[in-house]
């Protein structure tokens, strides 16, 4: 299922078949915390009634190197039960290659990582799956193509990876990446945690509570034929949040 498109939806960019991510990119962190990433799984959890299933969103790339089995990974990911929230074609400049991966800053393979990201066009997917973080960094295996040959044999580094830097395919490390990552991808995708529990119970008890329990209580006097339209009428009508005009109401006459 794509949502943003599929090979047809892919926007043009300067007469070219992908699209840049935007600039402006760069204030964005890098890096990951193994800690906040416990404290958001252990938050979810709380929140959850059993059964807990853990639907996650992460960032995967196919890249330079193995564009051309794009069709054959893209089969795999469905056959491994993820679902495509969305998919994109970008060419990366070096710039935004070098955003995207500036934890890697300062280490001796990032000069040939950014030249080689930002060589020719790659796809980009929100993968959504239960646990997809982990799920999707063990099907591509470990970093190092040769090493996943011995490890993990026929993980998708091991069957398209040619070598330590043309990897083939790109997987977010962790909750905290994914979110920073899939941001930088797509950056009109607004990924906010769905309020639950207490947070719930504060919103209600705030903004809603004490106005709904006026119109329940008008209802019950009134005990109209149309409970429910008449409520939403008195509603609208009592909206502590509708518009209103400040000041006087100045009429001019013609
Ligand atoms: P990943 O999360 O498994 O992709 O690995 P890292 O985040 O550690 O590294 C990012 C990317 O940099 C890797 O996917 C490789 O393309 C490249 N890379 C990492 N380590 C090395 C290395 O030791 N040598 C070279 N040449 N490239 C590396
Ligand atoms: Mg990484």
């Amino acid at each position: 299922m794509f949502t943003d498109g599929d090979e047809d939806d892919i926007m043009a960019h300067d007469g070219q078949d992908t699209e840049r991510p935007p600039s402006g990119l760069s204030s964005i962190s890098g890096g990951s915390s193994s800690i906040s990433d416990e404290d958001n799984k252990e938050r979810m959890e709380i929140k959850m009634k059993p059964p807990q299933i853990y639907v996650e969103r992460t960032l995967a790339i196919i890249k330079p190197d193995a564009m051309n089995k794009a069709a054959e990974i893209e089969d795999i990911i469905l056959r491994n039960g993820f679902t495509i929230l969305q998919k994109r074609k970008v060419h990366l400049s070096p710039e935004q290659a070098s955003d995207f991966y500036v934890e890697h800053y300062g280490k001796m393979f990032f000069p040939s990582l950014v030249a080689y990201m930002s060589s020719s066009p790659i796809t980009v997917y929100v993968l959504a799956k239960d646990k997809a973080i982990s799920a999707w960094r063990e099907l591509i295996g470990p970093t190092n193509p040769f090493k996943a040959r011995e490890t993990h044999p026929g993980c998708l580094r091991d069957t398209y990876g040619k070598d330590q830097t043309r990897n083939a395919v790109h997987g977010s490390d962790s909750f905290i990446s994914a979110q920073r990552e899939i941001r930088f991808m797509f950056h009109d995708n607004v990924i906010e945690p769905i309020a639950a529990g207490q947070e719930c119970k504060d919103y209600l008890s705030g903004e809603v509570n004490a106005t709904l329990l006026k119109g329940l209580t008008e209802l019950c006097k009134k005990k109209p034929g149309d409970p429910v339209t008449w409520l939403a009428d008195w509603l609208i009508d009592n909206n502590p949040n509708k518009p209103s005009v400040k000041g006087p109401v100045v009429v001019e006459e013609d």
